[in-house]
């Protein structure tokens, strides 16, 4: 081939998860996929994310050295497990005379603004990436980091290695992101929890947007939104074998179409009710104004109808923000906000995800039903376009998912269970 036909090839970006590449055995079988696969992907830029539980376990290192692990030094230590993965493939690939050069995301332009532990990419200088491209290299990126205006290590949020494929794929306009991981793709549940879980061969972004915010772990959401806005295939597959797996992609070329995609579960929340919040303008703003200052993240908001002259306000939030949110609560206590606020941590959230939800009220019902009919009681419910949620208590999480799914999934169930 030319170099100019050379360069013409479409770039694939192909981002590994950690179980992936979780033990030297698995780095190298990574590598064996790689080589084997080369003829098609010949411009191929891999990422990976940090060995196994490696991100994990520098965290709690961290929280052995000091109360409040954040800010720059935290991402430094967090951005040290992706150096070490994409150095270890950099060596097995060229162990096997193959060209490869693992870059970090300093030696790879990859800019953030500068919020610390959860930085948001704002450009990618793709020259770098390019030249090793059509010097014939396999380009291997740490997932999860990137650099702020003073050249200082930040990264993105947990998960967030799927980010960093989705924005190299969107700068290199490739012809699809890849992520691969250790499951088949996306599936009806989450199929460590529903082992009769269906295989989708298709679904949009709006559908994959919607299920990973609503805890599917299997993408993440803002890796969706990213190749959405920039156009690029995402295909979600097995790391540990060439089937084709999920394809999510945009409309009008949906090959199947279900009002129910997904029931998804999310036990890392918990839930805080403010009692007796005076009715007075500006009250909800005062309290959501304090946890956005905190920089904590709300998933759901109720406030309920009040009587004499006072109100009830109710959030779920994420579990990992309870400490903050629980400094808040007291403070609130004692200015006059609420007379008590009630924090639960045994509270898990279930939520079913579909493209005309909205429109149709009766799938709700059925939700509900099938949650009634094994005796599992609603906390709260909030529902959206493509959402209805519902809060439960965290024991019963397993048991709800697969009521709801063999409800919306009769099929899958019983093929499974007769399998
Ligand atoms: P990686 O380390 O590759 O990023 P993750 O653990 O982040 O992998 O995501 C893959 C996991 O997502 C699967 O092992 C699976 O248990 C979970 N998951 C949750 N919901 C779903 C779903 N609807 N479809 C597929 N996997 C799901
Ligand atoms: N290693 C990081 C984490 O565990 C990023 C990722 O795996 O996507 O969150
Ligand atoms: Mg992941």
């Amino acid at each position: 081939m030319t170099e100019q036909a050379k360069s013409a090839v479409p770039v694939v970006v192909q981002k590994y998860g950690g179980t992936s590449v979780g033990t030297a055995e698995r780095i190298l079988a990574i590598a064996d996929r790689i080589e084997r696969n080369l003829p098609e992907t010949p411009r191929l830029v891999v990422v990976l994310s940090a060995m196994g539980r490696t991100t994990d376990e520098l965290v709690s290192l961290a929280h052995q050295v000091s109360e409040r692990p954040a800010g720059r030094e935290m991402d430094l230590l967090l951005s040290t497990g992706e150096q070490i993965t994409v150095s270890l493939l950099g060596l097995a690939l060229q162990d096997r005379g193959l060209a490869a050069v693992s870059l970090t995301a300093l030696q790879c332009g990859i800019r953030t603004d500068g919020v610390f532990n959860v930085a948001r990419i704002r450009s990618i200088d793709t020259e770098r990436i390019r030249a090793e491209l059509d010097a014939g290299r396999v380009v291997i990126v740490t997932g999860f980091q990137g650099i702020n205006d003073s050249n200082d290590v930040t990264t993105l949020g947990r998960g967030g290695s799927d980010i960093t494929g989705a924005a190299l794929a969107s700068a290199l306009g490739a012809e699809a992101c890849e992520i691969c991981t250790d499951v088949d793709g996306v599936f009806s549940a989450d199929p460590s929890r529903v082992p009769g879980a269906r295989l989708w061969g298709e679904i949009s972004y709006e559908e994959a947007i919607e299920m990973a915010s609503s805890g599917a772990k299997v993408l993440h959401p803002r890796a969706a939104e990213i190749c959405m806005e920039y156009d690029v295939p995402i295909h979600v597959r097995s790391s540990f074998h060439l089937r084709e797996g999920t394809w999510i992609r945009g409309g009008g070329q949906m090959m199947e179409r279900a009002e129910v995609v997904s029931v998804t579960s999310d036990s890392k929340i918990a839930k805080i009710t403010l009692l007796d919040v005076p009715d007075e303008p500006g009250m909800a703003a005062r309290v959501f104004e304090d946890l956005a200052k905190a920089g904590v993240n709300i998933r759901l908001i109720i406030q309920s109808a009040s009587s004499e002259r006072q109100g009830r306000i109710t959030f779920i939030l994420d579990l990992e923000f309870l400490d903050d949110a629980r400094k808040l609560v007291q403070r609130w206590e004692t200015e006059g906000v609420t007379s008590s606020g009630v924090v639960e941590s045994d509270v898990a959230k279930i939520s079913i995800v579909g493209s005309r939800l909205a429109s149709s009220p009766g799938l709700a019902a059925r939700m509900f039903a099938a949650l009634g009919r094994a005796g599992i009681n609603i906390d709260c419910i909030s529902s959206s376009e493509m959402k209805v949620a519902c809060v439960i208590s965290a024991d019963r999480l397993d048991e709800a998912t697969r009521a709801v799914h063999q409800e919306f999934f009769p099929e899958n169930e019983t093929a499974t269970a007769s399998a």
